[in-house]
């Protein structure tokens, strides 16, 4: 049995807007409201597990203990199979620069990798993301959710962000920023995750 969530307040440990604005809307018929990072002043705590429940785990575990609140955290990322799952949890590494985050290096270096092993086709792959809600009474519930996939070159498309333009969920001839949004964050991995999180927790 997962626990209900009956507090009319959470915090969603992220200082991305577009998450906050998506959750948001996601919890209105719940009537409960969201409180993001940025607003209550919080750090962004280092990332220092190798999985992404764990991750997940830390940046909610921070948040309730900064403020009292339940928080509800996610992390996601790409796994690549014939990379032996990378980069994973390291998606996010994988594009950083000295200049911020470049995904079309990264997305040329994930190419590059699976050329230099002459890794057959289709290249499979998968978004996966981790929620995880936690009280502050040390309890928490998890959720994972992911989308199944090849990985396609040369990149496709101009919507989206990350890995999207590499990536053609099954299913589908197009990648993901080839795809209206709204299709998109239907079948996504995140999706799949929230999905999971409502029939759990505010069924
Ligand atoms: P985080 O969950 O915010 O730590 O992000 C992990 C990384 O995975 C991000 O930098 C994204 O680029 C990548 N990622 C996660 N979800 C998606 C997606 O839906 N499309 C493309 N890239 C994604």
């Amino acid at each position: 049995m997962t626990r209900a969530f009956d507090g009319k307040r959470i915090l969603i440990a992220t200082h991305n807007a577009g998450k906050l604005e998506e959750m948001q809307q996601l919890f209105e018929p719940y009537g409960v409201s969201v409180v993001g990072a940025a607003e209550m002043n919080l750090a962004e705590p280092v990332e220092t597990e190798t999985t992404f429940v764990g991750n997940a785990r830390i940046k909610a575990r921070a948040a309730v203990e900064a403020t009292g609140l339940p928080a509800l955290a996610d992390d996601s990322g790409i796994e690549v199979e014939a990379l032996g799952n990378q980069p994973g949890v390291y998606t996010a590494d994988w594009a950083e620069t000295s200049n911020g985050r470049d995904f079309i290096m990264a997305m040329t270096k994930t190419h590059d990798l699976l050329e230099e092993k002459g890794a057959s086709h289709p290249r499979r792959a998968r978004f996966r993301a981790t929620l995880v809600l936690a009280w502050p009474d040390g309890h928490d519930e998890v959720f994972e959710g992911k989308v199944n996939g090849t990985l396609v070159w040369p990149m496709r498309g101009q919507t989206g962000h990350g890995y999207d333009p590499m990536f053609q969920p099954d299913g589908h001839d197009i990648t993901f920023a080839e795809m209206d949004p709204a299709e998109k964050n239907r079948i996504s991995h995140r999706a799949d995750a929230f999905a999971k999180l409502i029939a759990g927790c505010f069924g």
